[in-house]
């Protein structure tokens, strides 16, 4: 069960836990955003049509204790339904992690936080 604190974190990023596991001592939360949402198209305004899910995997700030922690996105692709419009398909965007990235915007904050540390070394971040 994810804790509260966790699961506010990514209400505030417009996404909600799915589900929560523990595999080989690492936490993977499920995020999506919530559905039923109208989205349109950047570039006509017409309303766009759902092109399904692709998951991304995004490595995250360590959980409470410590436990290493991954979170699989499951991102809504979106594509405009006019032809003639040029923008075609989209996947959403969240303040979570910008597009093609394998960290979360709090998991690189961790990282520049901890080799900022007195202690800290790029060996000791790397583990
Ligand atoms: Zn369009």
């Amino acid at each position: 069960m994810v804790q509260d604190s966790s699961a506010v974190e990514f209400g505030v990023l417009g996404l909600e836990v799915t589900g929560v596991e523990e595999v080989l001592g690492e936490v993977v939360v499920w995020v999506q955003s919530p559905g039923g949402q109208a989205v349109f198209c950047d570039g006509c305004g017409c309303r766009a049509r759902s092109k399904g899910c692709r998951e991304v995997v995004l490595r995250d700030a360590p959980f409470s204790g410590g436990r290493p922690q991954r979170v699989v996105w499951n991102k809504r692709v979106w594509v405009c339904p006019d032809a003639r419009c040029c923008v075609g398909s989209w996947t959403e965007r969240s303040g979570l992690a910008g597009p093609r990235r394998v960290l979360t915007g709090r998991a690189v904050s961790w990282a520049v936080d901890r080799l900022a540390a007195v202690e800290g070394s790029v060996a000791s971040l790397a583990r």
